[in-house]
């Protein structure tokens, strides 16, 4: 990956987009895609659309979410320190030490000295409700200056290149997917193709695969491709016997479940094979976690995908993926549109 494109994925990573306030981001993607694909829209929930069509009777849809987990301020005591609640699923017990930012207000999670902790203290799981943010002010009147109820905080920790072509940051979860997506549509947009494409940015996963439901009646698509993180287990507490043997460096997850069409997975295993392209498997039981659950049940149901960047510590301010992975991801996907044909029958047989 060459540096311009390294740049724009940290220029990604380093925006800010808490549930409910993706604009900054979405903003961003339209200026990477302007002039590549057709009229960019966003819908009333913030959902953008990049399509690459041209009346083909197929529609497909390529997906990834652009937000990621935050906080949110939930009042402000008479110190003027903010009491905060999480956006999506925050663990609290990475909170405590962590910068961050409100706009363009720093903060810092205060925590008490562990001097002063008794034993009871640090044994007890940490909740959101006890932790505070401290901006500096001396009194709520200041604080209420420069923070309102309701504004969104994310972490502010910076994008670390370490080695092996891997990254570590926060809300790779799914800015890595939005990355995929944009660096994919670019590609596409000078090919020739069957089908038609429409390309979206989704609000609002982390709270309920919201902007998902919505965007796929706009779309109303016949297959959806989502393009999303899955757990990497291959750390010292990664249990791979019981949550699935999945790593860096390995390729991309396909999951493989009920919630996935079985003829669709196989095109997708059919062309990673002629491609020679590494992929993982990931089972995947029950409905579908990620925005892929609600895309299948779009309409009258649609034929879904799910492609996972393997990402270890996921929801912390430290996730962390490969790029390997990550140009294995964009070279599956554009290989497979571009194979694609208006006449496939998905129904399983
Ligand atoms: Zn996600």
């Amino acid at each position: 990956m060459n540096g311009p494109t390294r740049k724009r994925l940290e220029t990604l990573l380093q925006t800010p987009s808490p549930s409910g306030a993706e604009t900054a981001l979405q903003d961003l993607c339209a200026r990477y895609l302007e002039d590549q694909v057709g009229t960019i829209t966003r819908d009333v929930h913030g959902n953008q659309y990049y399509p690459l069509a041209a009346g083909h009777p197929r529609r497909i849809m390529l997906c990834a979410h652009a937000d990621e987990i935050g906080l949110m301020v939930q009042g402000i005591d008479k110190e003027g320190f903010l009491r905060v609640t999480g956006i999506g699923g925050v663990d609290p017990s990475t909170l405590s030490g962590q910068r961050v930012r409100t706009g363009k207000v720093p903060g810092v999670i205060g925590r008490r000295a562990i001097h002063l902790q008794s034993k009871e203290d640090s044994d007890t799981a940490l909740s959101i409700d006890t932790l505070w943010i401290d901006i500096g002010a001396r009194n709520k009147k200041e604080a209420e200056r420069l923070v309102h109820i309701g504004d969104t905080l994310t972490l502010d920790t910076p994008v670390t290149w370490l080695r092996n072509d891997r990254v570590a940051a926060r809300g790779l979860d799914n800015r890595i997917g939005v990355f995929i997506l944009m660096e994919s549509m670019r590609r596409l947009a000078r090919r020739k193709l069957a089908v038609d494409i429409i390309g979206v940015t989704t609000v609002q996963e982390e709270i309920g695969l919201r902007g998902a439901t919505t965007s796929s009646y706009q779309c109303a698509p016949h297959v959806a491709v989502n393009l999303d993180v899955n757990f990497a287990t291959d750390h010292p507490d990664g249990e791979p016997e019981r949550w699935g043997d999945t790593g860096l460096s390995k390729g991309p997850i396909l999951a493989h479940g009920p919630g996935v069409n079985p003829r669709l997975l196989s095109e997708f295993k059919d062309v990673a094979q002629r491609a020679h392209i590494p992929t993982q498997v990931r089972a995947e039981p029950d409905a579908d976690g990620t925005d892929a659950g609600a895309l299948q049940l779009a309409h009258d149901g649609v034929a879904v995908i799910d492609i996972g960047i393997p990402n270890r510590y996921m929801h912390t301010a430290v996730e962390m993926i490969c790029l390997h992975d990550v140009q294995h991801c964009i070279d599956l996907l554009t290989a497979w549109v571009v194979q694609c044909k208006n006449d496939v029958d998905y129904t399983p047989r």
